[in-house]
């Protein structure tokens, strides 16, 4: 059914409902009849609050807001995570131990067994296709009566084929194993029951079912052959068979990742667009010149990688791109040449980074890079001096200041430049598309680039960062050694301890991991400061120096540039490390309780050795006995590659875990996952690409409803549908 509103009415119109303005209508009002009947004709009916639904009262429409449920429309929307399979199954085809419905004859009175406070266990005999089998109820005493013998049951359990017994096992309603046979199980919170919330979904699709529409073009749903919509959610929480069920989750799967994608290629359209005829004017003989003058080489990759970007600096369209590049492989001097760039064609840049440790050392070696050039560059930091941090800003606002490198504090700080042409973040891999608009809404439109040394596998990038560009750098500086990766027990400590000792004498440095900072009682870990005493004490002829959080922002300053100038040959640190530190001469990582970690971490651990030319080796010390730990310590052993780790994180995580923190970015998809529908997340990406670039697309009926939705989304303007 066409929605015939235009869409301004039909927002509008959505809002009201959603403030309640439009309230349940009782019995007694006059004319109630009509006027629902003409209500529900109208697809905006499904935003009527749950209250709507025959059986839902102010106790369950409470037990449903707390599930986010708060409209009819909600309500269909909740779909069941799984199925249960009720449809009965002969014995002779069923695995043991595996999950099944039998339906039997009853053959013996349940006997029944109390013991403890409230368990008990009934068991009753049953035969089955002329076997005679037992089944095994647990607290489930009150069933007893339910069993008469010579009747029909109909009982789901667990086969144990030794036994010939079910258990545990629960008796099956007719209704269950009707011709559906698969059973919604939705995801519950507080007391709400599974059967209630069944029920509610069950009559939510009687009455309001057919209101349901098309949200999806006829082109798109043809070519793919889709179940329509109201079809799709039907089955999806009342399969006929698996596969509709199947057919359900395909349809609703494209149709989450296309409206996702539609979301994300918008963003980067209107960026596009808001930011025509800012084209930079770089001095491309000059930039080049400057590439000759670098102390190496570029890398293939770091050239290509080059042009990517100053391409996009020169273009009339803002730049939005993520670059990432494996520990090591030399994304600074392509930050340094971005913005030498950048710097020559008159505008001002800055480099943010998450630490302070970090922004000291990015201060540095852009100053290596820079200063000779004629560029100044100042840090930022929060220890500034009053003095100097008001010298650095004012130096911003006149464009005395070419560069300015800083903590991401940077941008919400009342800092202002003369003329801000880019911003560069490394490291930074915990943005989501809000804080990334957080410059934008501060009324800056600089071109952006993001770094990262975290391995993004390709499903997330295109889901997380849809709505920017992406380059990779697949290739590490000539003359690097793989890291030599081992795993020990940590009853080989004294082993460790003597190795280090030989590179130390080679003139070699070494870093020690520990996950905490002090002594736990209530974890058996290692910690920093504990062993920071333990190596001091016991080697007469090394220096050791410690790094944690919780040293003060000199201090911590003080033991990375002490480690740096070699005057500490062991740096004994919790994870502050983990991002960004270079410090070529040391080769050896030693990772204490390396289980505790995941594979991503581990593996930017270990990027901090192996940035020189001498051959680096990375220890993990790991409890064998960790089941999971042992996985991931055999796949570091046998890896350097950050990409291929990075997709086994991703399996063995998933990708809500993946970037260890709720801000990562990534959606939250109802049917699609992200790790096994990539192939549909490719193609919904490209479909999206097409429809939000094609004049149709805004202005055809036939799309209203995706831009009704992308209005919902607060994607879109009114006005710009108008
Ligand atoms: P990351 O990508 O981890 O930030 P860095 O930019 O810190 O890596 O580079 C790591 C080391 O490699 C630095 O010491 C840097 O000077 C060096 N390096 C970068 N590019 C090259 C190159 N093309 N050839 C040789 N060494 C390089
Ligand atoms: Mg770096």
């Amino acid at each position: 059914m066409p929605c015939t509103k235009s869409v301004r009415q039909c927002l509008l119109l959505y809002e009201k409902l959603q403030k309640g303005g439009l309230r349940r209508r009782r019995p007694e009002d006059d004319c109630s009849r009509k006027s629902s009947v003409r209500l529900r004709a109208d697809p905006m009916s499904l935003y009527l609050p749950v209250t709507e639904i025959k059986g839902v009262g102010e106790h369950s429409q409470e037990q449903l807001s707390s599930l986010g449920i708060h409209t009819v429309k909600d309500l269909l929307e909740y779909y069941p995570f799984r199925h249960e399979d009720y449809a009965v199954r002969p014995l002779a085809e069923v695995q043991h131990e595996e999950r099944v419905t039998i339906r039997g004859q009853v053959q013996s009175e349940p006997a029944v067994r109390f013991y403890g406070k409230k368990k008990s266990r009934l068991t009753v005999r049953v035969l089955v296709d002329g076997l005679l089998i037992q089944a095994i109820f647990f607290n489930q005493h009150y069933l007893k009566n339910k069993f008469v013998i010579g009747h029909e049951v109909v009982i789901t359990g667990k086969w144990d084929q030794h036994r010939a017994s079910l258990s545990p096992a629960v008796m099956t309603t007719k209704k269950q194993t009707n011709e559906e046979g698969l059973e919604p199980v939705y995801s519950l919170k507080g007391d709400m029951k599974m059967a209630s919330l069944r029920k509610f979904i069950h009559e939510a699709m009687t009455s309001y079912g057919d209101l349901i529409e098309e949200k999806l073009p006829e082109q798109l749903v043809n070519t793919y052959r889709l179940m329509d919509r109201e079809e799709a959610i039907r089955h999806l929480h009342f399969p006929k068979s698996q596969d509709s069920l199947s057919q359900a989750k395909r349809r609703m799967t494209y149709e989450e990742l296309l409206l996702f994608q539609l979301k994300m290629q918008t963003y980067r359209k209107q960026e596009r667009e808001q930011q025509k005829g800012d084209k930079k004017h770089l001095p491309v003989k000059n930039v080049e010149a400057f590439v000759q003058r670098l102390p190496f080489p570029l890398t293939g990759a770091q050239n290509r990688v080059k042009q990517e970007i100053l391409n996009d600096l020169k273009s009339e369209f803002r730049m939005n791109r993520l670059l990432q590049g494996d520990v090591g492989s030399g994304k600074t001097v392509i930050a340094a040449i971005a913005l030498y760039a950048v710097v020559r064609a008159g505008y001002q840049g800055a480099l943010m980074v998450p630490t302070e440790i970090l922004a000291e050392q990015h201060m540095a070696s852009l100053s290596e890079l820079l200063k000779p050039e004629g560029i100044t560059v100042r840090l930022l930091s929060g220890s500034a001096k009053a003095k100097e941090r008001r010298e650095v800003i004012e130096g911003l606002k006149t464009g005395e200041v070419n560069i300015l490198v800083g903590t991401h504090a940077l941008i919400q700080e009342g800092v202002d430049f003369k003329d801000l042409g880019l911003v560069i973040t490394d490291e930074q891999h915990r943005f989501g598309v809000n804080q990334r608009r957080v410059l934008r809404e501060k009324g800056l439109h600089p071109d952006v680039l993001f770094m990262t040394a975290t391995p993004i596998p390709r499903t997330l990038a295109i889901s997380a960062f849809g709505d920017m560009d992406v380059s990779v750098i697949d290739e590490m500086p000539k003359g690097r050694k793989p890291i030599e990766t081992y795993w020990a027990k940590p009853s080989m400590f004294d082993r460790v301890l003597s190795f280090m000792e030989k590179e130390i004498h080679k003139g070699r440095q070494a870093y020690v991991i520990c996950p905490l900072i002090e002594e736990s009682e209530k974890l058996d870990v290692q910690n920093a400061i504990d062993v920071h005493a333990m190596l001091g004490s016991g080697l007469s002829d090394w220096k050791v120096g410690l790094m944690h959080g919780r040293l003060s922002q000199e201090e911590k300053e003080d033991a990375m540039n002490a480690f740096s100038r070699n005057e500490t040959q062991v740096l004994v640190s919790t994870t502050v490390v983990e991002v960004g530190v270079n410090v070529p001469n040391a080769t050896v990582m030693v990772i204490y309780d390396a289980e505790r970690f995941g594979l991503s971490q581990l593996h930017q651990l270990r990027g901090r050795v192996g940035r020189g030319s001498e051959q680096s080796y990375c220890i993990l010390l790991a409890d064998p006995k960790s089941d999971n730990g042992k996985e991931r310590m055999k796949i570091m052993t046998e890896t350097n590659d950050g990409f291929e780790l990075s997709e086994k994180d991703l399996e063995l995580r998933g990708p809500g875990d993946f970037f260890g923190h709720k801000q990562s970015g990534l959606p939250e998809f109802k049917v699609a996952d992200l790790v096994h529908d990539y192939r549909v997340l490719e193609v919904a990406r490209q479909d999206a690409a097409k429809l939000v670039n094609s004049e149709a697309f805004w202005h055809s009926k036939d799309y209203v409803q995706l831009r009704t939705w992308l209005l919902e989304e607060g994607v879109l303007d009114l006005d710009r549908l108008d």
